[in-house]
């Protein structure tokens, strides 16, 4: 049975549709990514999933289950990550994981949940005084109090440091190897590419892509590549310009920049190889999930500009 099945799902505020037709199906065990830009329907998407909202249309499951009609039953098996407002200030750590523990009939140990998510030594703090990366950490531990199968985690590393989102992708990946089915919504390419096995680009509330991170990426601006280097004795530019898939060839003072298709690479290195050139300081940029998503969503980049 898949862990969440979301088909034909409809939402609308007043005059505002949030999602028109939004349909995917999450395998258990996967991390799946919801990407897409500010005010696609990621957010309400997770909420009727979560059964936090009320679908106008369509159907979700979470393991066979409706979220509207077997709320309960559905609290029990996922787990969601709490918004930071959410929490008073002043609760300790340990405090907001009992009082989270004593709403499921089978919560994890608190005092295990503290170690594993390394909040052991932050039991009696205030949650106030918490950096980003430790209330990240107690949010993933409050998701996970309830022992849930799925969890879903919501711009998880929005507000992180580079460091602290480190972190938080382990603690994702650590959720994963206990056996639960992770939902993330990020708007992070990196952490997509890093995390998710497939993901759904969500887009004015339609899916306009799903597919694994290496799939979407392949479907980037014709899979351009490009590759830098400082040559280890002088180059015929244009013999280069010749080779097959080149589309282009610069000079940075004493780096040249190639850039082509698929066989720019092949093509370019067999031809250093030939005239016993090295190629130092090479560095290989190829078409990237970030070059997709923006090809797919483009229409909220230029209206982001305009
Ligand atoms: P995302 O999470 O992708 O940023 P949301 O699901 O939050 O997108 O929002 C989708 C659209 O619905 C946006 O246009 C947003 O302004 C609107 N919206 C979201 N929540 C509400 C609400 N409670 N009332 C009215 N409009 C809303």
């Amino acid at each position: 049975m898949p862990a969440i099945t979301v088909s034909h799902l409809r939402k609308t505020y007043d005059d505002t549709i949030a999602v028109a037709d939004v349909s995917f199906e999450v395998g258990a065990g996967e991390i799946f990514g919801i990407l897409g830009p500010n005010g696609a329907g990621k957010t309400t998407t997770v909420e009727c999933i979560s059964g936090l909202r009320t679908p106008d249309g369509g159907e979700v499951r979470v393991l066979g289950l409706d979220p509207r009609h077997d709320r309960e039953e559905v609290r029990q098996v996922l787990g969601v990550q709490l918004q930071e407002s959410q929490l008073p200030g002043k609760i300790q750590v340990r405090e907001a994981l009992e009082l989270y523990a004593s709403f499921y009939r089978d919560p994890a140990d608190v005092g295990e949940l503290l170690e594993q998510w390394g909040l052991a030594d932050k039991a009696k703090a205030r949650f106030g005084r918490l950096s980003g990366g430790q209330k990240q950490r107690l949010a993933i531990a409050l998701a996970m109090v309830g022992n849930p199968r799925v969890v879903v985690l919501d711009e998880l590393t929005t507000g992180l440091d580079p460091h602290a989102r480190r972190t938080a992708w382990e603690l994702v990946e650590q959720v994963r190897a206990a056996g639960v089915t992770v939902l993330l919504v990020t708007h992070f390419m990196e952490e997509a590419e890093r995390l998710c096995d497939r993901l759904a680009v969500i887009d004015r509330g339609r899916v306009v892509a799903l597919d694994t991170p290496a799939g979407l990426a392949a479907r980037g601006p014709a899979a351009a590549q490009r590759m830098r280097f400082r040559p280890s004795q002088a180059v015929d530019v244009a013999e280069l310009r010749a080779l097959p898939g080149v589309t282009s060839v610069e000079r940075h003072g004493a780096h040249l920049e190639v850039a082509g298709d698929a066989d720019v690479i092949g093509a370019v290195t067999a031809y250093l190889a030939r005239r016993q050139i090295i190629a130092a300081e090479l560095r290989v940029e190829q078409s990237s999930l970030d070059d997709a998503f923006i090809a797919l969503t483009s229409h909220a980049t230029a209206a982001q500009e305009a």
